[in-house]
């Protein structure tokens, strides 16, 4: 059995009325005996332990992009790791910066993590993390893991104006799972996914860009203009399940996160539009076995 835990389910990097989808974008993903953290966003390494995952015993992280909603807690889930006993390495994947972020966290913290070695004789932080970069020039799906059964690969997604963002795939014990991360509608995103047990896909409603351009006071249209330019609505990722033949569609990175705006019926309306499957709207905390 496999068993996905999402940790941050609302779309964007700010913090506003807590609810069902408070927290940026994390996952954690419990395949094939490995604890493994997709996207770091805030909240991330609290989530992490509510979960009942303690964190010395996270064995991957993948970072599908750099927008901070997705990597600004990336430092401080491995720091936080290293503060509670983390004691093996850890490999972390991500887009070309990713051995930067790293390198200029660890300066950041020069002075808490050199304290901490000589008072507390903990181990150096820096050989705890190895950083692999991973990069595909076109669409095709590239391979980050090929371990015993345990496959990682990636697809270059679309999510204007960053070049590199891509979708992640793992595959082990006979289960397979999907992350969209942040795109808009990708047809051949639907090959990638082909027949997992579960996809993930970040999700927008017509009327969440309404009120998203709303709350920005000044009804800001690059705002606007980005979120349709680089996301996904709703009936365009029932068409991407019902072309890869998913068994459970998660919706995710909702946009808009509050369900006083639109409530778990509406997101489902929209899905049913074009997909007949199984779907749950994502929220906080939400447990999907497989
Ligand atoms: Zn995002
Ligand atoms: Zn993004």
């Amino acid at each position: 059995m496999a068993r996905l835990v999402l940790l941050g389910t609302k779309g964007g990097p700010s913090l506003r009325a807590s609810g069902a989808s408070f927290l940026p974008t994390s996952s954690h993903l419990s395949i094939a005996g490995r604890s493994i953290i997709i996207d770091c966003g805030l909240g991330v390494t609290a989530g992490m332990v509510k979960a009942g995952y303690p964190l010395t015993g996270l064995t991957d992280v993948f970072i599908t992009h750099y927008h901070s909603d997705h990597v600004l807690e990336f430092g401080g889930l491995l720091h936080t790791a290293w503060t509670a006993g983390l004691d093996h390495q850890v490999p972390v994947y991500g887009p070309p910066g990713l051995e930067l972020i790293w390198q200029r966290f660890c300066e950041m913290m020069e002075f808490d993590i050199a304290i901490r070695i000589k008072d507390e004789g903990r181990p150096s932080l820096a050989p705890l993390v190895t950083v692999s970069i991973y990069h595909a020039k076109t669409p095709d799906p590239v391979k980050l893991v090929d371990d015993n059964g345990f496959c990682v690969s990636a697809m270059r997604n679309d999510h204007p104006p960053i070049d590199d963002s891509y979708a992640l795939r793992f595959d082990a014990v006979g289960k397979s799972v999907t992350f969209s991360g942040d795109t808009r509608y990708v047809p051949a995103l639907a090959d990638f996914a082909r027949n997992s047990d579960v996809l993930v896909h970040e999700a927008m409603l017509a009327k969440g860009v309404e009120h998203a351009v709303a709350k920005t006071k000044t009804g800001d249209e690059r705002l606007k203009q980005h979120l349709l330019t680089s996301h996904s609505l709703a009936e365009d990722v029932g068409r991407i399940a019902s072309a890869a033949n998913v068994g459970h569609l998660v919706l995710h990175h909702l946009i808009p996160p509050e369900r006083n705006i639109c409530n778990d019926e509406e997101w489902q309306a929209e899905v049913s539009r074009s997909f007949d499957g199984r779907c749950s709207v994502g929220c906080d905390g939400m447990v999907i076995d497989f």
